[in-house]
């Protein structure tokens, strides 16, 4: 529990700097002597009620008249209040600023992680980390930043106890041991809970991603009935960490409740008998009291915390080990507009796994060339591809261009363009689909230069705001039609190497063989995996991945 609050703590401090963090402690700690003052004040407050025309301020001695006193009470009750609201908005700040801070280092993370990495990752471990667990560690730091102003007003609460009456206050305060003997297993248990939490969670975004990327396929096999099985199991294992948790922490709180009532009247008869007088026997109460409501609601949040905290692990798992395969960055960008390389494979062993996918296979590119890569299904066609994009290192072999190997795979891709199989476009403009990715400045002119070679430009002249024409749902546009505004986006680049993945298997035989011809003709070195005999048929040369000794 110490330890994983040091954690939430260095993650504050990591997020807001320290100083953001100490100013909260200040405040904190002036919210809990406000509270300890107003406490005390209420003794004079008594002493007026009971008809004292001048009071005694403890501790500081002042004598004051009664209307000064219950004025001096309002303006602590007012300061205190100032304070706090000061505390509130400082903890919601710290905590919105380390929760963002969290949740983009690991998405940034994961942006900029070698491909090898993040291929082997479940994306629904990476979605359920940003989402529901972040969520989880948002309400684990106000908690802890929480518990930080009830341990202090506790203190305060305790030490006016101890004023009021040392011995009396001396065991109200033990009596708070109790509660912290008592509440350790049962943080301990809520910790436990809230590690398998985390792991039923997993299991759970993993099977609403596979049915939701499977929609397909459960309808047209008519599967629904199976996967809601599937789906209701895994939500009733969440819920049953869930009730264990609510049932280890509730009868527990429950216990302490009813302890509080018996100390509280204790402690009032021992001081009775030790001669207190009524205004002390009051403040004593209400201290008794407020000491063991603030215990109990602070063992309420440490379970809370303590259940809540272990979602930390899942998001700085994420953060720590894409920052351990950041893919190495060179001196930066290649040269724009740098005229079609030659490429060339030499003896390269490639794969994610072992047995390597590729093996000992050459290969050439010439300059400006159109070659395409064939072969079934899990030949290898994609994979050679990241090999190409400088996604994934070959284990064996060199991959050069112009006769020089590429050592920076980050500069490389600068000059590439790349067109996967499914068709990506994003929520909103034409012209920022296109230009999202293109890693340069763009006029118009280019992006209609673009679209014209993607054999596309018609149909964006069609839409009602040409470029400007938002994207709402891509209803608005045919499969094929995507596919080539998504060779479009790839051209914007002015890429002098263009790879495409099965990118023109939406289109029709006639507007393939136009969008294929008219790529050649830009000059670009293209390297085309395809099942389609239309673009073999114009190709410079075919790579068969059939024949595994290439
Ligand atoms: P193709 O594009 O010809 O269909 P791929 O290159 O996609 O073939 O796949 C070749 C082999 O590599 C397959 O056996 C596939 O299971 C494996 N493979 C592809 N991507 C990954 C990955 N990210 N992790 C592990 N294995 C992979």
């Amino acid at each position: 529990m110490i330890a994983r609050a040091r954690t939430y703590w260095t993650a504050a401090v990591d997020a807001c700097g320290r100083g953001a963090v100490l100013r909260l402690e200040v405040l904190q700690v002036l919210a809990g002597l406000l509270e300890g003052a107003v406490l005390a004040l209420v003794i004079p407050l008594v002493e007026v009620l009971a008809g004292s025309d001048d009071v005694t301020i403890p501790w500081i001695g002042w004598h004051l008249p009664a209307v000064a006193a219950v004025g001096l009470l309002a303006g602590a009750v007012a300061l205190r209040a100032l304070v706090q609201w000061g505390a509130a908005v400082s903890a919601s700040d710290v905590r919105l600023r380390t929760t963002d801070s969290l949740r983009l280092s690991a998405l940034e993370g994961v942006l900029r992680a070698e491909w090898t990495y993040v291929a082997r990752q479940r994306r629904s471990d990476i979605v359920q980390a940003t989402t529901t667990e972040i969520e989880r560690v948002d309400s684990a730091i106000a908690l802890f930043l929480h518990m930080g102003v009830d341990v202090l007003v506790m203190v305060a609460t305790a030490l006016v106890g101890i004023a009021i009456s040392p011995l009396i206050g001396c065991l109200a305060s033990l009596s708070l041991l109790v509660v912290v003997v008592v509440g350790r297993r049962s943080v301990r248990r809520s910790t436990e809970l809230g590690i398998e939490w985390s792991e039923r969670n997993a299991l759970f975004g993993a099977t609403v991603t596979d049915s939701l990327s499977s929609l397909r396929l459960i309808r047209a096999h008519d599967a629904a009935d199976e996967w809601a099985r599937l789906l209701r199991g895994a939500a009733r294992e969440g819920r049953r960490v869930e009730r264990r948790y609510i049932e280890s922490t509730a009868g527990l709180q429950a216990a302490i409740g009813m302890l509080g009532v018996v100390v509280a009247l204790a402690l009032v008869l021992v001081g009775r008998a030790l001669g207190l007088s009524v205004a002390q026997l009051i403040t004593l109460a209400v201290v008794a009291t407020r000491l063991l409501t603030i215990a109990r609601s602070l063992l309420q949040q440490a379970q809370a915390f303590a259940h809540f905290s272990p979602s930390l692990d899942a998001v700085r798992r994420i953060s720590s080990e894409t920052r351990e395969h950041a893919e190495a960055r060179g001196a930066g960008a290649g040269p724009a507009d740098a005229p079609p390389p030659a490429i060339s494979l030499r003896a390269v062993t490639a794969g994610y796994a072992d047995p390597p996918v590729l093996r000992d296979l050459d290969l050439d590119v010439p300059a400006g060339a159109l070659v395409a890569v064939v072969g079934p299904s899990g030949a290898g066609k994609s994979t050679l591809l990241d090999v190409l994009l400088g996604l994934l290192p070959p284990s064996a072999g060199a991959v050069t261009a112009d006769g020089v190997e590429i050592a920076d795979r980050v500069a490389w891709r600068a000059r590439l363009g790349y067109v996967p199989q499914q068709t990506v476009l994003i929520p909103g403009t034409v012209r920022e689909n296109l230009t999202w990715s293109a890693g340069r400045p763009t006029t118009d002119e280019d992006l209609w230069e673009a679209l014209e070679a993607a054999c596309v430009a018609h149909v964006v002249r069609r839409l009602p705001d040409g470029l400007d024409t938002v994207l709402h749902d891509f209803t608005q546009l045919s499969g094929g039609e995507q596919q080539r505004l998504c060779i479009a986006r790839a051209l914007a680049r002015r890429p002098s190497v263009l790879v495409l993945d099965e990118a023109t298997s939406a289109l029709d035989r006639a507007t393939e063989r136009d969008v294929v011809l008219r790529l050649r003709r830009s000059g670009t070195t293209l390297v085309m995996a395809t099942h389609r005999e239309a673009v073999v048929g114009v190709s410079d040369h075919v790579v068969d991945l059939t024949r595994r000794d290439l």
